[in-house]
């Protein structure tokens, strides 16, 4: 009873398929392969033969081709060339070469049954051959290329085909050498659960190419097995990718032999041995078996048609009625002297799609002699697998071939490559040595030095399988800001007094696009501050998978109890010196803490009347009616929760019913109180630097929401004001976070979270803390939360949206056009998944399991660490 079941498959996006597809990987050599790939990033070679990415000093089974494998996939996902289904499905998959059609289901199927010979096989295979696949399939966690399988017919599986192949489909190309691949996926799940129903019905599917990957995928799930006992059976590992075909849809090509010389034999002697079993014709032209039980056969340029004698004795077992093992015992081992088909140098097989043109140059160039065979029936193929034997070496020639790259199939198991999650003492001590200076020359800014700390306790792995960045001196590099700009920043307050307050830019880094990040006005900012929430930036916008550098200003100017006016004039004394530092293809910032949408209007004001053009690009967070973008003001909560929504259905679960303890009451916490409600949830806490407030109903009416909005825009708003408002309880001096909740969302600033509040949180029994805010966790609370098991979403991942969102806003900007509010959003949803993919791929292929704050740091820093090589010593 066979197991087929829907997958979710990982695809190449529509526009790419044509660039993304290639040749099985076993069809070709390294230098065939690399000039294939040449000029297309695209192809799927450089994940199904990452070798070509790498030095040809390095051997093609070394450890570092699996790894480039796995990066390989990961970037291809992480870049949006693949994708990943939504929902789990199975796929028609169309082949049409010269007039004929093959269709088959491509769908998962079982170890076990391959294990328990459900799944049967007529091939042996080679462990060398084997090695390299597990390898290959264990490093990316990923079946790359589906098996081809057959099973009989089946009435109604033909009738499902029928149907659902007069649909239209979703890819419909020809590859260059004229071969058509069409895919309908299934996404009915009433067909998809017949499908498998059906399958389920039938004994035996079998292989009728593919025996190494699937032995590699069944060794490398024993192993995994193994290695974790309790697994559920369920895990990806556990199956494999495979297109069934019926049976009576394919085309077995002969698989034509070429022997290199006689065995001694004189060619008449030859022929004489050979007339003991065959009537031997001269042929007057190359000739080609049409029947069962005839061979052409070319020897000394001459074509002659062997004739099986009607005398011959067969043997009782259905493998000796077979063409090739008659050819093999007679003639290749009793005349030729050949003791092993599957070793011997003396041999060669043809491949039928070569023709007797095949045969005949490779018999000429070896002075041997060939054989043309009639090829291998379909039923012959399943009466030998049925029969638990084993094919004559090289016996069927399925054409046309299965394209690599339009399916692959994750296992999703943050498994462990083999010497990965280490970090020897060698990298330590770099590591360490960078922190030691980072320490001596800015000790006194603490937040920085934190965020520094806590990046770099994720890379030690990845500099082990990286000593490129080592060796081009990276960390050094990357925690020295390319620019810090500070000054002076004079206004005249209500009173006529001139105030002085001091502005900030740090330019930190530009290796992927121009410097992005928000200005904080607040009177905790100083450069330590400012260079920590640049810092984190880098990684962040690295992180959206879109071209933008890290960067983050401010001042020490407090809006709180200002006037509109004197706001209005710092902005402006503040943009009259920032303004000669930024422009839309150097540096464009945004808002943060104390710079909402009124802040950034005054700024984009004054820059314009300084510069005298309107460069709207300038920057982000402005008001529609001058270029800002719709979802801009909700987009960092909006992020944040459904970045949290990500984790919450990695468990299988999500928002609904779910209570969640936020801080702040500003911008952040504004949207997340919006989107929980949306998908089902509450946010029952907010707070401010005077306490919190519990309201048991949740921020969840429209009244509650806006309110908050008023809040915010009154310099002299209080949280306490929420709590008179809504009658609900405010808790002088306290922090939200001894509330029993399901999510905690941290929103307000950095450092919100000590180790006693981690403590309070994991006696809640809070599941996940998501944050908002940036770095609002110290290093010793996420430690003990980590430890009790909490899922921790790093803001530099989490928080994202909001930059993803100004960048959004850039690209509405400069194509001069606006989207709507749905558009935005359903663009910053997946820019939320595609982020925390991203996060969850970095971890697990560096042995950190499932940890996001290690994959965040690692997804952000590689690509940066990339671009700053290939930009020189920069
Ligand atoms: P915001 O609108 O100014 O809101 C911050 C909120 O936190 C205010 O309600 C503030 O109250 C409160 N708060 C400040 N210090 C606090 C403390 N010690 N304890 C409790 N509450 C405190 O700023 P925001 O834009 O929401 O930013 C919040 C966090 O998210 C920051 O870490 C920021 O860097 C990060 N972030 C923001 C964005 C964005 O797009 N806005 C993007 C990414 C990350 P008071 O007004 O009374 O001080």
């Amino acid at each position: 009873m066979a197991v087929v079941k829907p997958f979710r498959a990982v695809r190449p996006r529509k526009d790419l398929v044509e660039k993304v597809v290639a040749l099985p990987y076993d069809v070709m050599d390294r230098k065939e392969a690399k000039a294939m790939a040449k000029g297309n990033p695209y192809s799927f070679l450089h994940i199904s033969r990452s070798e070509i990415d790498l030095p040809s000093s390095i051997d093609q089974y070394d450890k570092k081709v699996y790894r480039k494998a796995r990066r390989n996939l990961d970037i291809f996902q992480d870049d949006g060339i693949l994708v990943q289904d939504e929902t789990p499905m199975i796929y028609l998959y169309r082949q049409t070469m010269n007039g004929n059609t093959q269709t088959g289901f491509v769908a998962n199927t079982s170890i076990d049954d391959y294990v328990n010979n459900v799944i049967k096989k007529h091939e042996l295979t080679l462990l060398s051959k084997e090695r390299d696949r597990i390898k290959h399939f264990d490093a990316c966690d990923a079946n790359t290329s589906p098996i081809f399988m057959t099973y009989r017919r089946n009435e109604r599986l033909a009738e499902i085909l029928d149907e659902w192949t007069k649909k239209e489909p979703e890819i419909d190309i020809e590859t260059e050498d004229g071969v058509g691949h069409i895919v309908w996926p299934i996404t009915d799940e009433d067909i998809i659960a017949e499908i498998t129903h059906e399958f389920a019905g039938i004994d035996s599917l079998y292989i009728a190419d593919g025996h190494h990957r699937s032995a590699s995928a069944a060794k490398v799930a024993l192993k995994r097995r193994q290695d974790a006992p309790n697994c559920s059976g369920e895990e990806g590992f556990n199956f494999f990718m495979s297109v069934i075909f019926p049976e009576d849809c394919l085309n077995i090509m002969e698989y034509n032999r070429v022997v290199h010389d006689l065995n001694g034999l004189t060619e008449d002697q030859f022929i004489e041995k050979m007339e003991v079993i065959f009537d031997i014709e001269k042929s007057k032209g190359p000739f080609k078996p049409i029947v069962k039980g005839t061979f052409g056969m070319y020897l000394n340029k001459h074509w002659f048609k062997l004739q099986i004698k009607s005398t011959y004795k067969y043997g009782e077992s259905v493998l000796s009625k077979i063409d090739g093992t008659i050819l093999a015992e007679e003639v290749f081992i009793e005349i030729l002297g050949i003791k092993n088909l599957r070793n011997s140098s003396r041999i060669t097989f043809v491949g039928g799609i070569r023709g007797l043109k095949g045969i005949r140059e490779k018999t000429d160039s070896h002075d041997g002699v060939g054989f043309a065979m009639f090829p291998v029936r379909m039923d012959e193929l399943m009466d030998v697998s049925d029969s638990g034997l084993i094919m004559p070496v090289k016996s069927t020639w399925f054409e046309p071939k299965l394209r690599s790259g339009l399916f692959v199939h994750r296992f999703d198991s943050f498994n462990i490559v083999e010497g990965d999650g280490e970090t020897s003492s060698g990298t330590q001590d770099y590591i360490d040595g960078v922190l030691d200076v980072v320490n001596k020359k800015d000790g006194n800014q603490k937040e920085f030095v934190q965020a520094v700390t806590e990046v770099f306790n994720s890379l030690g792995p990845v500099l082990e399988q990286h000593p490129e960045y080592v060796d081009n001196n990276i960390l050094e590099r990357i925690v020295e800001p390319e620019r810090s700009i500070t000054f002076r920043v004079p206004w005249v307050d209500d009173e006529g007094l001139v105030q002085v307050n001091r502005g900030f830019r740090v330019q930190f880094n530009g290796a992927i696009g121009p410097y992005k990040g928000g200005l904080r006005f607040h009177p905790t900012v100083y450069l330590g501050l400012i260079k920590f929430l640049g810092f984190e930036q880098i990684f962040k916008n690295s992180l959206t998978g879109l071209p933008i550098g890290g960067g983050k200003g401010g001042s020490d100017f407090s809006p709180l109890g200002k006037s509109d006016e004197e706001i209005r004039r710092f902005a402006e004394s503040f943009m009259t010196e920032l303004y000669r530092h930024i422009g839309p293809n150097v540096d464009v910032p945004a808002g943060d803490i104390g710079v909402g949408g009124r802040e950034i209007g005054y700024l984009f004001g004054q820059y314009r009347r300084i510069k005298g053009s309107f460069e709207n690009g300038v920057l982000t967070g402005k008001a529609l009616v001058y270029g800002g973008s719709l979802i801009r003001p909700e987009a960092t909560g909006f992020g944040a929760t459904y970045f949290a929504l990500q984790m919450l259905r990695h468990d299988g679960t999500d928002f609904k019913n779910k209570t969640v303890a936020a801080s702040g009451f500003g911008n952040v916490a504004w949207g997340v109180c919006k989107k929980v409600r949306d998908l089902g949830g509450k946010v029952v806490t907010l707070s401010g630097p005077e306490g919190y407030v519990y309201d048991p109903d949740g921020i969840t009416t429209q009244e509650k929401i806006n309110y908050m909005l008023e809040m915010r825009a009154n310099t002299d708003g209080k949280i306490e004001d929420y709590a008179k408002r809504f009658d609900v309880e405010f808790f002088p001096g306290e922090k939200p976070w001894g509330r029993k909740v399901d999510i905690v969302m941290p929103c307000a600033t950095q450092n919100e979270i000590h180790l006693e509040d981690a403590k309070q949180i994991i006696e809640n029994g809070v599941k996940y803390l998501v944050e908002g805010a940036n770095m609002p966790t110290t290093n010793s609370a996420v430690e003990v939360l980590k430890e009790a098991g909490i899922i921790i979403g790093p803001g530099k991942a989490a928080n994202a949206g909001g930059v993803a969102t100004s960048a959004l806003e850039m690209s509405q900007n400069s194509m001069r056009l606006s989207w709507t509010a749905e558009e935005v959003d359903s663009k910053l949803k997946e820019i939320m998944k595609n982020i925390y993919n991203s996060c969850v791929r970095a971890s697990s292929r560096y042995g950190f399991g499932y940890d996001l704050i290690a994959g965040a740091n690692i997804a952000g820093f590689e690509k940066v660490a990339d671009a700053m090589i290939a930009q020189g010593k920069y």
